[in-house]
């Protein structure tokens, strides 16, 4: 075992948007942190599913789990649409704060991942108005010179030490937790004051239950997104070139279950999004493959998509293969899928809000192609709620992410949601983690003088924000 010449104050493991926001905030306090990441400085393919060392168990139903090993974690992969959850997913969904606590970190969170929105396109609005349903301009993070947010340019990117696999953690209950970790094939260990997790939900409660935690709900909880989507083919709605780098899109936020008015026979929403046209070029080969034979190549497309909530059940959780081992020799991840009646339920709506949408926005000559299924090979989307926070003891988090049964650890990730909410996570996962850092730098008490990171000098970096401290955490 190989340990480390300085100690840091803080060791972050992953290095995802969650890990890279905790750690530029913690480093701006003063703290010295050790951000651990698995994968390289760079993304450059989805060869994950295939890779050893990241093998996994789906049970309970087929699926596939998309991820994205490198700095930036699977703001590799995503489409960087921003939305807060609403109120009721607080509510409905046992958080231990509402809306307003996390409203200035939302805000904060924004700021940081250079939220800005379209103009509202008028066919889109058009079309909500018929329908009755509420729309919104597309929300999107961007990174400083305005193109897409990959975590690429953020002052903690350049400091994370890729290549290092967090393997378990040591909690003892005295003296410094550790984290071991497996780098170039040798074994290191980092001792720390705090730890945060921030691997996501599943790689997260893998982690705490390869450390031997035993707590009857961490795994538990597990809840995500149904995801379905819509291709709407237009032979006569031209590409704006001028709008080819970022389509006309809007966001549709959840409107059922709202009151007596909107109730439904399930629990929580769905929101919808709406992206296009674009150009036919911009589909993958394979889904262009399912297009008729007479859909003419300078055609466009529009994509239609809907988020649902899913909500913990028994059935679904994370848990470790008894005897099955990855590359690494950690015991594979299982993920348990279920569903319900009323989730089926749930997903119906959907599909028919969405064809009501693209029926809505088609111009004469359309076809509509129903693209992704959530009870066709869906994706593991969103994963969340596998370690979640609440004001009752037998929560495995308190409402700082706190862990209750190691207080050394914080957990930053979605891990700590205690449900899935109606639309995209990732701004709540940063406000989230905006709140871990103020629980940590609280906890760790009045930094030492001239303390600075153990990263490497992160020149040229930008977008990044140093923040004062504050005296407390807000709520
Ligand atoms: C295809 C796709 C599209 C998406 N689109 C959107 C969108 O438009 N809007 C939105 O809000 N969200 C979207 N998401 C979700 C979004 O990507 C996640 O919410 C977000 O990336 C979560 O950030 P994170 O830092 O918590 O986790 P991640 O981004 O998953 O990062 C975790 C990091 O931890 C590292 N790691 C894991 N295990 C270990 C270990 N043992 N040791 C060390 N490092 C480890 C990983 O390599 C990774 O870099 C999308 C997701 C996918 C898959």
């Amino acid at each position: 075992v190989n340990a480390p010449s300085k100690r840091p104050d803080v060791v972050v493991v992953g290095a995802g948007p969650a890990g890279l926001l905790a750690t530029e905030r913690l480093e701006a306090r003063g703290r010295r942190v050790l951000l651990l990441e698995a994968g390289p400085a760079a993304y450059s393919a989805r060869t994950d599913e295939r890779d050893p060392a990241w093998r996994y168990r789906v049970l309970g139903g087929a699926s596939w789990w998309p991820r994205a090993h490198a700095v930036g974690g699977r703001a590799n992969l995503w489409g960087g649409w921003l939305s807060r959850f609403g109120p009721e997913v607080f509510r409905e969904g046992g958080w231990p704060y509402g809306a307003r606590t996390l409203a200035p970190y939302y805000a904060d969170a924004e700021a940081w991942l250079g939220a800005s929105a379209a103009p509202l396109d008028e066919r889109f609005a058009r079309a909500a108005r018929s329908l009755g349903v509420p729309i919104r301009p597309r929300v999107r993070a961007s990174a400083p010179d305005g193109d897409h947010w990959t975590g690429a340019h953020c002052a903690a990117a350049a400091g994370a030490r890729t290549g290092s696999v967090a393997l378990r953690l040591e909690l003892p209950a005295a003296g410094p937790a550790a984290v071991i970790v497996a780098r170039d094939g040798a074994v290191e260990r980092f001792e720390a004051r705090a730890i945060v997790l921030a691997a996501s939900a599943i790689e997260t409660a893998r982690l705490l239950l390869a450390s031997g935690l035993r707590h009857r709900r961490i795994g538990r909880g597990l809840a995500d997104h149904f995801n379905l989507s819509y291709i709407l083919v237009e032979p006569n709605r031209p590409v704006d070139p001028d709008a080819r780098r970022l389509p006309p899109a809007a966001f549709v936020p959840r409107f059922v279950n709202r009151g007596a008015a909107t109730k439904r026979p399930y629990r929580g929403g769905y929101s919808v999004e709406i992206v296009g046209p674009l150009p036919l070029a911009r589909l993958d080969e394979d889904v262009r493959a399912l297009f008729s034979d007479q859909t003419p190549p300078d055609a466009s497309f529009t994509f239609v998509n809907s988020l649902g909530e899913q909500w913990r059940a028994p059935g679904r959780y994370v848990d470790l293969a008894p005897r099955a081992r990855d590359a690494l020799g950690r015991p594979l991840p299982q993920i348990h899928l279920a569903s319900s009646a009323a989730e089926r339920r749930l997903v119906e709506d959907m599909k028919a809000s969405c064809r009501n949408v693209a029926e809505a926005i088609a111009s004469p000559g359309a076809s509509l192609l129903r693209y992704r299924d959530p009870f066709v090979l869906p994706p593991v989307f969103h994963p969340a709620g596998t370690c979640a926070m609440g004001d009752d003891p037998g929560a495995p988090c308190d409402r700082w992410g706190r862990l209750r049964p190691a207080p050394s650890v914080w957990i930053a990730d979605a891990s700590a949601f205690p449900s899935a909410g109606d639309c995209h996570p990732t701004l709540t996962v940063l406000a989230h983690a905006l709140r871990v850092v103020e629980s940590v730098d609280q906890a760790l008490g009045r930094p030492a003088l001239g303390h600075r990171s153990l990263a490497p000098p992160t020149q040229g970096a930008r977008g990044s924000r140093s923040v004062q401290p504050t005296a407390k955490p807000r709520a």
